[in-house]
């Protein structure tokens, strides 16, 4: 099992040894900022390494919103994103479903997902496999509930969309952990990548806070169990820097040796 963490983007390969992370996962740029990944100069070193790369897009990418200004824009920095992941050799690159208006139907976000996959192709198709991550909250969410999931990947499933799972969004977006994973993949197909977190707020709270596996709200057996049955390579984003991180992988990686 291919266990890891979100790490600090300065030096992924060093964040990566000081957990023990046989994968790591970080931002090529500011993720509350539009500007464009700058190249890195470790990108070829971290290209060859042996530890496995993601790459988590910007969280201001909205590509389903009926607003012009965040939709276009959001277009062009994934199609950038996608292109500078793959200069690090990034198995993937994680966006999350994004959200609509308050009186916006959410049809029109999963035809705005579509239009992105097809503007995307128009260019070449993206340079990265795209993952799409499930979010916490939101009335007006693409990928909170798995029911608007599901209409999600009828617009985008012909794409080879990939999908990445975060137990805390699950939980708090209020989608039981128990059997997700055979939930997950009757809609998907896929599970390209676990966000494998507890979480610090109840079921179905719609907040977004992430704890360690031990100590949050969520039973640790079930995200061990999603991790399991999906056979897809782990990523904690858990707090408490390189201990509570290593502490969360190496629980991980005790539980799934049984
Ligand atoms: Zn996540």
């Amino acid at each position: 099992m291919c266990i890891g963490a979100h790490v600090d983007p300065g030096d992924p390969l060093a964040e990566a040894h000081a957990r023990d992370a046989a994968v790591v996962q970080f931002f090529l740029a500011d993720p509350q900022g539009w500007k464009d990944p700058a190249p890195r100069a470790d990108a070829e070193q971290i290209k060859a390494s042996d530890v496995q790369v993601f790459v988590h897009a910007p969280y201001v990418i909205n590509v389903a919103t009926t607003n012009n200004r965040i939709r276009i824009p959001s277009r062009k920095l994934l199609l950038s994103h996608a292109n500078a992941a793959a200069t690090v050799g990034a198995s993937g690159l994680i966006v999350h479903g994004g959200h609509m208006l308050k009186d916006d139907d959410l049809s029109t976000g999963f035809d705005n997902w579509r239009k992105t996959f097809a503007y995307a192709a128009e260019q070449g198709g993206f340079a990265t496999q795209v993952l799409i991550e499930n979010t916490a909250s939101g009335d007006k969410a693409c990928a909170r509930r798995f029911d608007a999931l599901a209409r999600l990947w009828d617009a985008v499933g012909e794409f080879g969309v990939g999908f990445c799972l975060d137990t805390c969004h699950a939980h708090a977006g209020g989608e039981d952990l128990i059997d997700i994973v055979d939930r997950v993949m009757a809609i998907t197909g896929r599970i390209d990548l676990i966000h494998a977190n507890g979480s610090r707020d109840g079921f179905d709270s719609g907040r977004d806070r992430h704890d360690n596996l031990q100590s949050g709200m969520i039973d640790p057996k079930l995200v061990v169990a999603a991790i399991r049955a999906s056979g897809a390579p782990a990523v904690v984003e858990t707090p408490g820097g390189a201990e509570g991180q290593s502490r969360d992988i190496a629980y991980l990686r005790s539980e799934l040796a049984d």
